[in-house]
C-alpha cells in the first residue's frame, strides 16, 4: 500500500487504537529498558553484554526516540518512515547488543510489526517480520552453544511473534474494510441528500414535510419565498404559519386535510390570508408518508404537501370564463337579428313576393352584421396583444403613421359634417415601438372621436417634449362623465348616455387599447367634460441617438 494511501488509511482507525500505540511506542522501550537493566543485573540469565555500554547507548537512544516520537507525533509519511526505520534500527540493536530473542522484550516486534502495517501497509509489515526473522536467525548462529532446546526456544518466541503479527493485522484489515465500506456509504448517502435537497430546492413549488402532528421536519426554498419570509420554519406547526381558509371564509385545519388520508388529496379551493391582510389562492396537494415500520398498516410517519399559489391563475381562469360568457352573450342579438332578417328574405324571395319592405329590417341586419365585424376585429386584436404577436418594436416614422390615419379618416369625418385637423409639430423624430400597437391605438381614438362628435372638429396632435413625444386626440363632442371615464377602459363597457346609444359599438375599443398601452409601456391620459369634449393622450419615448435636428 503506498505510503499516502496508507496515512489516509492510517485516519480509519480509531483515535484510541492510535493512542494506545503512541503510548505503546514509548512503554515498550522503557519496558525493554527495565528488562535490559535487569539482565545486567543479573536478575534474567544472559550474557554481560547487557550492562555494556554499547548496550546501555542502545538503551538511551530506544528511550530518547520513543519520548521524542510521542511529544512530536509525526504527521507526514516522511517522518513517519523515518520513526519507524529507526525504531527497527534500534530495536534490533538492542536484540542484537541487549536481550537477545530468548527475553520478553522480543514480544514486542509484535506491536513494531502491526504500525508498520498501520503506517505503511502489508509489504512494509512483511519487510519488518523479514527483518526480525533475520535477527533471529542472526543471533541463533552466533549463540556460543548450539542445542536442541535453544533452537526450540528460537523457534517457539519467532512463531509467536509472527503468527501473532498477522492475526492481529488481518482483524485490523477487517475492521479497516468494515470502515471503509461505511464511510462509502455514508458518503454515497451524503451525496443523494445534497442532490435531492438541490433538487427541491430547485423547484418552484413549495414542498413542505411535517411529522404525523403536523410539525414542520424539511421544506423548500420555494415555501419561504411562498410565504415572503426568511425565519426558519423547522420545528413549527404548518397550521400556524398557513392560516388557511376556504372560499366562504371558513378556517381549514391542515389535520382536517390529512385526516383519515392514506393516498394523495387535492384541493384548489383554499386560501391563506397574511398578516396584513393580503391573501392567496392555494393548491395544497398532500399525502401520507409510509416509513418501513408502517406499510401495511394505514398509520403514516407523517405527510408531504405540495402548495402552490394560484391566484393570478384562478383570476386569469376566471376572467377568461366571464369574458367568453359576455363575448357570446353580446354576439347573439346581432346574429339572431341577422339571421332573422335573411330568412324572411328568403321567405318573400321564395314565394315571389315583393322584398322592398324588408329594406329598413335589412339596413339594420346590416349594421349588426359590421357590429359583429368590429367585435371580431377587436377580439383578433385582443387575442393578438394577449399572445404577444406583432408586438416586436421597429422604428416608426411619427409623421408618416399620422398622416396616413389623417388620409384614412378625412372623408369619414366630412362625411358627419366634422374637421379632421393634424396638428404636427416640428421635429417629431421617430420611436421604436410595435407600428402595430401604435396604429390601433390612435385609430381608436380618431374612430371613437369622430363617432362621438356631432359638431365642431376632431384633432390629431403629436408635440415633441424633450425626450418624449406626446400624442393626442381632441375632439369637440359629447364628452364623457366623470363617473364613465373610471369605467370606458373596462371590457364591453358603453355609456348610458342616449347619444353613445344611438351609435353602434361593441365597448371592446378602449379595453383592446388599454391592453396595448401596458405592450406599448405607457399609460392613457383621459381628459372630457360632459358637451364640451374629450381627449384621449399619451407619451412614447423617442428613438434614441435620434436628434430632433436630424429627424427634421
Ligand atoms: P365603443 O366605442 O365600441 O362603444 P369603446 O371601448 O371604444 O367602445 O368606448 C367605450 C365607451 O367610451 C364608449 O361607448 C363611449 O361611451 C365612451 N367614449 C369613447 N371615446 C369617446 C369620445 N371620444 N367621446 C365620448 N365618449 C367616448
Amino acid at each position: 500500500m503506498p505510503a499516502h494511501g496508507s496515512i489516509a488509511y492510517q485516519d480509519k482507525y480509531s483515535s484510541l487504537f492510535l493512542d494506545a500505540t503512541a503510548i505503546g511506542g514509548v512503554i515498550v522501550p522503557i519496558a525493554a529498558v527495565i528488562c535490559g537493566v535487569a539482565a545486567g543485573l543479573g536478575f534474567v540469565d544472559r550474557s554481560p553484554l547487557y550492562s555494556s555500554p554499547l548496550a546501555i547507548a542502545v538503551y538511551v537512544i530506544f528511550v530518547l526516540l520513543a519520548v521524542s516520537e510521542y511529544l512530536v507525533k509525526p504527521s507526514t509519511p516522511l517522518r513517519l518512515g523515518i520513526f519507524i526505520g529507526l525504531y527497527h534500527a534500534v530495536s534490533i540493536a538492542y536484540l542484537i547488543f541487549g536481550t537477545g530473542i530468548l527475553g520478553p522484550f522480543t514480544l514486542c516486534w509484535v506491536v513494531l510489526t502491526i504500525t508498520t502495517n498501520i503506517f505503511f501497509g502489508r509489504a512494509s509489515a512483511a519487510l519488518s517480520l523479514v527483518l526480525f526473522t533475520a535477527t533471529c536467525l542472526f543471533l541463533f548462529l552466533v549463540e556460543p552453544v548450539f542445542s536442541t532446546e535453544t533452537a526450540f526456544q528460537y523457534l517457539m518466541y519467532m512463531s509467536i511473534v509472527v503468527i501473532s503479527s498477522l492475526l492481529i493485522s488481518g482483524l485490523l484489515r477487517v475492521q479497516v474494510v468494515e470502515h471503509q465500506d461505511l464511510e462509502r456509504s455514508q458518503t454515497q448517502e451524503h451525496l443523494q441528500r445534497s442532490q435531492l435537497t438541490t433538487l427541491i430546492n430547485s423547484i418552484g413549488v413549495a414542498i413542505v414535510s411535517t411529522n404525523k402532528s403536523g410539525t414542520i421536519r424539511i421544506y423548500n426554498a420555494a415555501l419561504l419565498n411562498l410565504l415572503d419570509t426568511n425565519q426558519s420554519l423547522t420545528g413549527k406547526k404548518l397550521e400556524k404559519i398557513i392560516n388557511l381558509h376556504d372560499s366562504s371564509g371558513e378556517p381549514v385545519t391542515f389535520s382536517s386535510l390529512t385526516h383519515a388520508l392514506t393516498h394523495q388529496v387535492e384541493r384548489d379551493d383554499l386560501y391563506h390570508h397574511f398578516d396584513d391582510d393580503e391573501t392567496i389562492r392555494l393548491n395544497i396537494g398532500a399525502a401520507p408518508i409510509r416509513g418501513k415500520f408502517s406499510s401495511g398498516s394505514n398509520q403514516s410517519d407523517g405527510f408531504i404537501f405540495i402548495i402552490r399559489d394560484i391566484t393570478q391563475e384562478k383570476s386569469l381562469e376566471e376572467e377568461r370564463n366571464e369574458f367568453i360568457s359576455v363575448v357570446s352573450h353580446e354576439l347573439r342579438t346581432p346574429i339572431t337579428i341577422a339571421e332573422g332578417t335573411l330568412s324572411n328574405l328568403q321567405f318573400l324571395l321564395d314565394n315571389k313576393k315583393d322584398v322592398t319592405m324588408l329594406s329598413p329590417a335589412l339596413k339594420e341586419a346590416h349594421e349588426q352584421i359590421l357590429y359583429l365585424a368590429n367585435m371580431v376585429n377587436d377580439l383578433s386584436t385582443l387575442s393578438r396583444a394577449e399572445r404577444s404577436v406583432a408586438d416586436a418594436p421597429e422604428t416608426v416614422d411619427i409623421k408618416a403613421v399620422c398622416e396616413e390615419l389623417y388620409h384614412r379618416y378625412h372623408a369619414k369625418a366630412e362625411e358627419k359634417g366634422l374637421a379632421l385637423n393634424l396638428d404636427l409639430g416640428h421635429n417629431l423624430g421617430l420611436v421604436v415601438v410595435s407600428p402595430l400597437y401604435l396604429e390601433e391605438v390612435l385609430q381608436n381614438f380618431v374612430t371613437n372621436a369622430i363617432k362621438y362628435t356631432r359638431k365642431g372638429a376632431v384633432t390629431l396632435a403629436v408635440h415633441r417634449h424633450g425626450l418624449n413625444v406626446e400624442f393626442a386626440v381632441h375632439d369637440t363632442g359629447i364628452g364623457i362623465s366623470k363617473s364613465d371615464q373610471k369605467r370606458i377602459f373596462e371590457k364591453f363597457y358603453r355609456s348610458e348616455d342616449y347619444r353613445t346609444r344611438e351609435t353602434t359599438g361593441t365597448g371592446l375599443g378602449l379595453y383592446v387599447v388599454h391592453k396595448l398601452a401596458d405592450k406599448l409601456n405607457t399609460k392613457i391620459d383621459v381628459e372630457s367634460r360632459l358637451n364640451h369634449g374629450s381627449t384621449f393622450s399619451f407619451v412614447l419615448a423617442a428613438a434614441p441617438n435620434e436628434t430632433p435636428a436630424e429627424s427634421a
